[in-house]
C-alpha cells in the first residue's frame, strides 16, 4: 500500500526518467545529423582564431556568431524560448573579455569594486527584465551555450534542478576557442561585476 504523496513522487520520478531518455535521444539525433557546413566551421574555429590577427573582442564575436548558428540548428529541438528565464536564476560566469564585450556593446559598465561572491541559486541575473535578457546581443558565453533538450523546460526551474542530470551537447572546439580567450582571466559571477 502506498500513500498519495508516495504515488505523486513515483509519477514525478517516472516523468524525470522519461524526460531524461527523451533528451538523450535528442542529443544522439542532433549529433548524428549535425550539418556538414557546421562541422567544418566548428572543427576549425579554435585554430583559425589562434592564427587570426583580430582583437580579443572580435574573436569573441566570431565565437558568438558560430554559437548562434549552432543554436539555430538546435532551436526546433529545445524548449528554450523567449520569455523562459529559468536558467537566468543560477550562477552566471563571466571572464574579462566577456565583461569588456558587455561594456563595449551595451550602456552597462562594471562596478568600481567587485562584490563578494554569494550563492546565486534561484537568484535572478541583474540583466533579467520582464523575463527577457536586457543585454541579449552581448550576453555571456555560458548563456549562449546552454540549451535544454528535455521535452519541456520543467526541470530547468531552480527548485527542480537537483532532481536529476540531463545530457547536454558540448562543442569542444568552440569551448577550446573560448578558453584560449579567457585563459589569463579570473572567472566571476556577473552579479559581482555589474551589481546584484
Ligand atoms: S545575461 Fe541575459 S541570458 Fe544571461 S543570465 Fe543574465 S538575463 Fe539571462
Amino acid at each position: 500500500m502506498s500513500t498519495i504523496s508516495q504515488n505523486n513522487q513515483r509519477k514525478k520520478d517516472m516523468g524525470l526518467k522519461e524526460d531524461q531518455e527523451f533528451a538523450l535521444a535528442a542529443c544522439k539525433r542532433l549529433v548524428d545529423e549535425f550539418p556538414a557546413k557546421l562541422i567544418k566551421k566548428e572543427s576549425s574555429i579554435a585554430d583559425r582564431l589562434v592564427k587570426a590577427k583580430l582583437s580579443p573582442l572580435k574573436k569573441l564575436e566570431a565565437i558568438y556568431e558560430l554559437l548562434g548558428e549552432v543554436n539555430a540548428y538546435f532551436a526546433p529541438s529545445t524548449p528554450c524560448r523567449k520569455g523562459c528565464s529559468s536558467c537566468c536564476h543560477f550562477a552566471v560566469s563571466v571572464s574579462e573579455v566577456e565583461v569588456q564585450y558587455i561594456e563595449a556593446r551595451t550602456k552597462y559598465k562594471r562596478l568600481n569594486r567587485l562584490l563578494p561572491t554569494e550563492d546565486y541559486h534561484g537568484k535572478a541575473c541583474p540583466f533579467l527584465k520582464n523575463n527577457s535578457c536586457g543585454i541579449y546581443s552581448a550576453r555571456p558565453f555560458v548563456c549562449r551555450r546552454h540549451h535544454s533538450l528535455a521535452p519541456t523546460a520543467e526541470w530547468c526551474a531552480p527548485e527542480r534542478s537537483f532532481a536529476g542530470e540531463f545530457p547536454q551537447i558540448k562543442s569542444s572546439e568552440l569551448e577550446k576557442a573560448f578558453d584560449a580567450l579567457r585563459v589569463s582571466s579570473p572567472v566571476w559571477d556577473i552579479r559581482q561585476v555589474f551589481g546584484a
